[in-house]
């Protein structure tokens, strides 16, 4: 189903430790071989600071051959630092961005200077004309948050209004929630490419943990045969494998524009992903 021109992005997260470091080198190594249109490198996520982004960001746009969009949330200390952190990366010849708000605290404090990813994209576009292209999120199975789905759709129109030129999902095992949004999509205007991002299923409790926190659905039949399988880490890796080539297979045959996988800093799973839709 894959195709040599299937547009393919791997999203990893700064290293954080030695061990970290080389697991993340091995891993972007193995997959630069595959020739992604972008590496993406998140911000935030797990405390991890501007800073360390910016440093993995450098070392895979000097080194890894591959275009490296780094991801920018709203917790950024001051609009100045952000300028300083977006002129040093088009300096470095980075020309994409992955702009989110980032997750809030559990008492839902607003930090930081903007209050939601359409205003940090407004600020980009502001700041930098078009030097970069702008990638924000989505949901189709709906945000934690989301009030409404026609809520969720107002608002992810902002952000393409302020000037975002694609988007990426939150992760999904149900290829319905991604079509029936981008329908709605389509017929709400928007017309930006929609890319998948797809979590290659390896680990149960780590799946159940990310789902709990940003509201992705796991199919109770999915759920129930990763509960059986307890400790044995190979099925789970087999079924899941399984499971994620038919859904990506699904997404491509029905239009989606590439595949965003989260990498987790872990090529192998990605690796036997992208081999098994090569072949079908
Ligand atoms: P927004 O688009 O600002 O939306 C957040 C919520 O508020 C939605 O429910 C929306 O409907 C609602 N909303 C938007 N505008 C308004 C308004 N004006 N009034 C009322 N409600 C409004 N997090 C990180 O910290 N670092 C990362 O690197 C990172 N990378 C990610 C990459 C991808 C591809 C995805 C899908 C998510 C990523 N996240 C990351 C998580 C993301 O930050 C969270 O999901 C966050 O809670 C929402 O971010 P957003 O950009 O979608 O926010």
């Amino acid at each position: 189903m894959l195709k040599a021109w299937t547009p393919l992005s791997f999203e990893f997260f700064p290293p954080r430790s030695d061990e970290q470091q080389q697991r993340f080198e091995a891993a972007w190594r193995e997959l630069a071989a595959l020739k992604p249109e972008y590496f993406s490198v998140t911000f935030g996520a797990g405390g991890s600071s501007l800073d360390a982004t910016h440093k993995a960001v450098m070392g895979l746009q000097a080194n890894s051959g591959v275009p490296v969009a780094p991801h920018v949330s709203c917790k950024v200390d001051s609009r100045e630092a952000l300028a300083g952190y977006l002129d040093d990366y088009a300096k470095a010849g980075v020309r994409r961005l992955v702009l989110l708000r980032g997750d809030r605290q559990a008492d839902g404090a607003e930090e930081g200077p903007f209050c939601y990813a359409n205003e940090l994209v407004s600020f980009v576009r502001e700041h930098c004309g078009d030097r970069f292209s702008i990638e924000v999120a989505c949901y189709p199975e709906f945000h934690p948050e989301s009030a409404s789905p026609g809520a969720e759709l107002k608002y992810f129109r902002r952000k393409v209004d302020a000037g975002a030129t694609g988007a990426i999902t939150q992760y999904f095992y149900n290829a319905d929630s991604y079509f029936r949004f981008i329908d709605d999509c389509q017929k709400a205007g928007i017309t930006i490419p929609i890319r998948p991002g797809i979590l290659p299923i390896t680990n149960y409790r780590q799946l159940s943990r990310f789902s709990e926190q940003c509201g992705a659905e796991i199919p109770q039949w999915i759920l129930k045969r990763l509960e059986a399988y307890g400790e044995d880490r190979e099925s789970i890796r087999a079924f899941g494998l399984e499971v994620v080539t038919d859904l990506c297979s699904r997404l491509l045959r029905g239009g989606a524009p590439g595949l965003h996988i989260y990498s987790l800093n872990q090529s192998d799973p990605s690796l036997r992903l992208i081999q098994r839709l090569t072949k079908d």
